[in-house]
């Protein structure tokens, strides 16, 4: 017999899901349905799953293959509990739980009874009243009888109840041993699954909050088809497990046996080329993540140390044409400008040219002969490193790119582990890898065909970020 169903939120115990308001409904008030759910008769040996949705349970659904982790559902021992109380049970018997009547109080008087007939005027009553008193004077002899010995008993007793604790421990475990825990099938199948909201008072129903659903799901074993695709999936998700534990290896080893090469002596980071490998998700916009760089062949040959010298050549003979030029400037500016000329107020930043070539004392000295504005940015253009030929900045820096690329040719081919190391809180002074951040960590290894095959097959297994 179907009824419309009126109130949301109302569960087929069938399906485990909602029916919706206005269609058909069926059975009774607890156990609703939708018409079309037919009850499921369940097996005697079904399998049952209890969870609450504030232990993280999300609830199952009829059809569902579960995977019975340890194989404790089903177990022999949770099919055996009766059996196993009947043993326990059995047990008992034969070892008698210690108890105060019988180590205590065993020769002690005993109480006179009264069975309550005839009230509290009757000569029954009355009666019991005498006997009462009397067990009170008689059971005060008998404990100052006792003296010391009322304690002794007491406290064997106490050491009695210890041991029986112990035995009874030892006698379950004996028992339990005789039942598997773990041969319960390793995947069920959901006959029939429901859910139940609980409002406030969830924590005495087992939803493990103030509020929210139980589950529960009655189950068969699934079958070896039903169970194959979880089990694909499990096997696969363990897979990636290990290998995500092998990145976590591979990367340890970049980074305690791999190269840190320092930054070029002017502070450039090493600019890598070559195949970008994520690890994981790569990197991150927040200047995170982590990614392998897998040189080209070729891509660090060494530079001629006769090309290295003759640039180093070059910068001293620069170095010292600029030294005698200025030496020349400061004679030229001391002969040429008389006391009178006027006075030039200099652009600190411009003058003295380099920072090194005149001193204040070299101005103290120039005395009132200081130079015109318009002759000393004649001469500064003439030796300026930006416009003069004499200058020494620009074979300077060549000499430094080839050092670093002597440094880094050590390893004619390698493979770089770059840790991006350009979030805001970082200490970026340690970055020795340009990225478009702030920088990176880079550490590298000796091209190898294996370390690149291995670098290939796991990198994938690195973290994955969220973007939102
Ligand atoms: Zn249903």
């Amino acid at each position: 017999m179907g009824f419309r169903v009126q109130y949301k939120g109302t569960m087929c115990v069938v399906c485990g899901k909602e029916i919706a308001v206005g269609t058909m409904g069926d059975g009774k008030k607890g156990a609703y349905r939708h018409e079309c759910c037919k009850p499921v008769e369940l097996p005697a040996d079904a399998i049952h799953l209890n969870g609450g949705s504030g232990y993280g349970c999300p609830g199952w659904e009829r059809g569902q293959v579960v995977w019975n982790t340890g194989g404790k559902l089903g177990s022999t021992r949770e099919r055996s509990r009766q059996e196993i109380d009947q043993l326990f049970a059995e047990w008992r018997k034969e070892h008698p739980e210690p108890s105060y009547e019988a180590m205590v109080n065993h020769d002690a008087p005993k109480p006179p009874r009264f069975d309550g007939k005839g009230g509290c005027d009757s000569p029954e009553y009355l009666e019991y009243r005498r006997q009462f008193a009397a067990y009170g004077e008689e059971a005060k002899r008998w404990r100052e009888q006792l003296g010391a010995e009322y304690e002794e008993r007491r406290q064997r007793l106490a050491a009695a109840v210890e041991e029986d604790r112990r035995l009874v421990r030892e006698a379950l475990a004996a028992i339990q041993a005789q039942f598997p825990e773990d041969d319960g099938p390793a995947y069920l199948f959901v006959l029939q699954a429901s859910k139940q909201y609980h409002r406030e008072d969830g924590m005495s129903f087992g939803v493990g909050d103030e509020s929210g659903h139980t589950y529960s799901a009655a189950c068969r074993p699934a079958t070896d088809e039903e169970a194959a695709p979880l089990r694909a999936k499990i096997a696969e998700a363990q897979q990636a497990k290990h290998k995500a534990m092998d990145l976590k290896v591979l990367e340890e080893r970049f980074i305690k046996e791999g190269e840190y090469v320092a930054r070029g002596e002017d502070g450039q980071a090493h600019i890598l080329n070559g195949e970008q490998v994520n690890i994981g998700s790569g990197q991150s916009i927040y200047g995170g993540g982590r990614w392998f760089m897998i040189e080209a062949a070729g891509e660090r040959a060494a530079p001629a140390p006769e090309e290295i010298e003759a640039v180093r050549a070059e910068v001293d003979r620069r170095k010292h044409a600029l030294k005698t030029a200025s030496e020349r400037l400061i004679a030229w500016v001391q002969e040429n400008l008389p006391a009178t000329a006027p006075i030039v107020v200099a652009n600190k930043g411009r003058w003295p040219y380099d920072g090194h070539l005149y001193s204040d004392g070299d101005l103290a000295a120039l005395g009132e002969k200081r130079p015109t504005y318009e002759a000393l940015l004649k001469e500064e253009q003439r030796l300026s490193y930006t416009t003069s030929p004499d200058s020494y900045h620009e074979p300077q820096r060549r000499l430094m790119a080839l050092e670093q690329a002597l440094a880094l040719s050590r390893y004619p081919r390698s493979i770089w582990h770059v840790l991006n190391n350009g979030s805001d809180g970082d200490d970026w002074s340690a970055n020795n890898v340009r990225t478009g951040g702030a920088g990176a960590i880079g550490r590298r290894l000796p091209y190898s065909p294996e370390l690149d095959a291995q670098v290939r097959e796991l990198a994938p297994f690195g973290p994955k970020q969220r973007h939102y």
